[in-house]
């Protein structure tokens, strides 16, 4: 590039920029250009403000005239050097701009995929208000019972938040459903037939939500969702905590029996039916196990009276689910299990969880889907647990 070439471009370059001539305020090279001027040994980069006062002789000139009878040593003049420490600072500023931007930035990323990993349900179902009317045609002819009087049961709708337990798609048979989302609609309704046969009842969850909605350590082992090895792992981190939201919540309520509620699912869509689980090996495992064999026999026999046929797995010990290798349950069990595996504090009271039909099976998500299966299952449910309460044991 000849002078030429600077000489007209100078004029376009208007005034100089104010002590931070960055780079990208001027066009490439007209900047840089004046830098060729500076005393040798000044380092390019970090004296732009000196080169812009350099390049523009007007309001600055005299601050480049050192006397010639000036020895070395104060050769450098004291303006370049403040100059410079301005340049530094405001580069330093600038970097701790440019961090802080950075850092909102990684935030915001975090927050969008956080969000946009949350699964939307693609099932549509209303989830009851309390009371709602929509489980109060059952609920409203069922005359309370003294002896449920004071007796606490609490209510786990299982999974929840971005955990939605097993999702089918649509279909010409059954519409998309998401367990989530069932097991809240269901635990509602449930929650209103016992309320008015004469229990208390406290919901581990309402509405499509978790109760750890922090993610806090729950269990205190020190591992949370933000510091699992891999995304399994953080999982695996938030679920433990969130279980022992759940049991502690229970526990804390004092309840006198816990009912987690799932629906199964399966890769083979001819898998159907229900099973309901119970944990071996606890003081308790007796109660739960008569509660899962009542469960199991009036969800038979209440699909039956409403014209319903559905298989019947029965009641299973909690440990037979790891032989079976039922996935769907590895996780869920904590509720009902004794302390182990990261969980600090096992539930106090006998519980089950209940698989209520298979939603990856065509002609049970159709019943699930339905009115009258859901009011057949939630009355059968009901009916199991008054059952317990009145030390009723199943027949065969
Ligand atoms: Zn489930």
């Amino acid at each position: 590039m000849s002078e030429d070439w600077f000489e007209d471009e100078l004029p376009w370059l208007g005034p100089p920029p104010q002590l931070l001539p960055h780079r990208e305020q001027s066009p490439s090279g007209t900047v840089r250009r004046p830098l060729r001027r500076l005393p040798t040994g000044m380092p390019a980069g970090s004296v732009s403000a000196s080169a812009a006062a350099v390049s523009y002789p007007t309001e600055r000139a005299s601050l480049r005239l050192p006397a010639p009878a000036v020895p070395p040593y104060v050769r450098t003049p004291q303006p370049r050097r403040y100059g410079e420490l301005v340049a530094l600072k405001w580069v330093g500023v600038l970097l701790i701009l440019l961090a802080a931007l950075t850092a909102f930035a990684l935030i915001v990323r975090d927050i969008r995929s956080n969000s946009e990993s949350t699964p939307q349900p693609t099932a549509q179902l209303v989830i009851p208000a309390a009371g709602g009317s929509s489980g109060g045609d059952a609920a409203a002819a069922i005359v309370p019972n003294a002896a449920f009087a004071g007796k606490v049961i609490c209510l786990d709708a299982a999974h929840g938040g971005i955990d939605r337990g097993f999702r089918r798609t649509g279909d010409s048979s059954a519409p998309a459903m998401d367990e989530a989302l069932y097991t809240a609609a269901y635990a509602r309704e449930l929650a209103d037939q016992l309320a008015a046969m004469g229990f208390t009842v406290v919901l581990t969850r309402d509405g499509d939500t978790v109760r750890n909605t922090e993610f806090a350590d729950v269990n205190r082992d020190g591992q949370t969702r933000e510091n699992g090895a891999s995304d399994a792992d953080a999982q695996h981190n938030a679920l433990l905590d969130e279980m022992q939201s759940r049991i502690d919540y229970c526990n804390d309520e004092k309840a006198d029996l816990l009912i987690s509620i799932h629906f199964d699912g399966s890769n083979d869509p001819n898998v159907s039916g229900s099973s309901t689980w119970y944990a071996d090996g606890r003081a308790d495992s007796a109660d739960s196990q008569r509660l899962a064999e009542l469960i199991e026999q009036q969800l038979t026999q209440g699909l039956s009276a409403a014209g319903y046929a559905v298989a019947n797995d029965g009641a299973q010990p909690e440990s037979g689910a790891l032989t079976r290798g039922t996935q769907m349950l590895y996780d869920s069990r904590y509720m009902i299990t004794g302390a182990r595996d990261g969980l600090k504090e096992p539930s106090r009271m006998p519980g089950v969880i209940a698989d209520l039909l298979t939603i990856s099976n065509a002609s049970d998500a159709q019943l699930l889907a339905s009115e009258a299966g859901r009011e057949a299952i939630v009355t059968a449910m009901a009916q199991a647990i008054g059952d317990y309460f009145t030390g009723t044991t199943a027949q065969g």
